[in-house]
């Protein structure tokens, strides 16, 4: 069944990974190709945009494509819906596999808002030294800011970043000593970060936890409308099993 697993995440490299070997599966991933060095997953890879929801629905018919797994980040919301309308469009099956957000805990401070906008504003509210931890994409949002930000992520920030800043490129995964050393040396004050969950970059919210720290919370994007989800590596491959052996009926 040749599948095209949408990816820019670990699961999708894992996913990747276990039906790459199956026998009765033809794997192909995709990447946006944002990221400079990607950690690229096994089999063939394909990287760049398709085109919206009809350059990707082309290349879908195009390259035969039986099945589709969305394991993009669960904060990729536009190549999400695309997926959705594309496959929806041919009568392909699709899933969405979303590892679950993380959960709050008792000690926590955390503020939930729905989008960067308004994170910028609850930052500005919370503290003078923000370490931003939101990848990339969507510093611009913090740009008129007068707090310090100490901004972590893989590549550098394109457009507009805010005046004071200290700019930590790294990928996780972080250890929790690590991330408490961190905001004790930076001073820091509030933490932002997208829900992204997955226990990769998890250890800054212990760290803020033990710290006592704010945290804004950016909360995710809904999925589209009757969109099947799964949230494990796991269950997507159940899926994918169950897809095939339909076909093979
Ligand atoms: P997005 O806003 O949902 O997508 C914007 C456009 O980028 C899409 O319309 C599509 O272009 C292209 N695109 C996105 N993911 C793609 C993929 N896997 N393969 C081919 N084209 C893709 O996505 P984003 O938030 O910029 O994220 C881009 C990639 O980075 C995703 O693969 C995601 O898994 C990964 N990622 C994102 C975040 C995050 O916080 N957003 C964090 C970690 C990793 P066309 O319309 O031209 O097809």
């Amino acid at each position: 069944m040749k599948t095209l697993i949408l990816g820019g995440t670990r699961e999708a490299r894992e996913l990747a990974d276990i039906a790459s070997g199956e026998r009765g599966f033809e794997i192909v991933s995709s990447l946006a190709g944002r990221v400079r060095e990607p950690v690229l997953p096994v089999g063939e890879v394909r990287v760049g945009g398709f085109g919206g929801v009809e350059g990707l629905r082309e290349w879908l018919a195009g390259n035969g494509i039986e099945a589709v797994v969305d394991a993009t980040h669960p904060f990729a919301g536009g190549i999400t819906a695309n997926a959705a309308a594309a496959a929806a469009s041919l009568g392909l099956p699709i899933v969405h596999l979303r590892r679950p957000g993380w959960a709050e805990r008792e000690a926590d401070r955390w503020i939930h808002v729905p989008d960067l906008a308004l994170a910028a504003e609850a930052a500005a509210a919370l503290g003078k030294r923000v370490f931003l931890t939101i990848g990339r994409q969507g510093v611009g949002a913090f740009a008129h800011s007068d707090a310090w930000f100490l901004i972590r992520a893989i590549d550098p920030p394109e457009g507009d970043v805010p005046e004071n800043h200290e700019l930590l490129l790294a990928r996780g995964p972080f250890s929790v000593e690590d991330e408490i050393a961190l905001l004790t040396e930076r001073d820091i004050d509030v933490l932002v970060t997208k829900d992204s969950g997955g226990a990769l970059t998890e250890a800054k919210l212990t760290a803020a936890r033990a710290l006592g720290l704010a945290v804004v919370m950016i909360d995710r994007p809904p999925l589209p409308e009757g969109a099947r989800q799964v949230e494990t590596v796991a269950a997507a491959w159940d899926w994918l099993r169950a897809r095939r052996e339909t076909a093979e009926r």
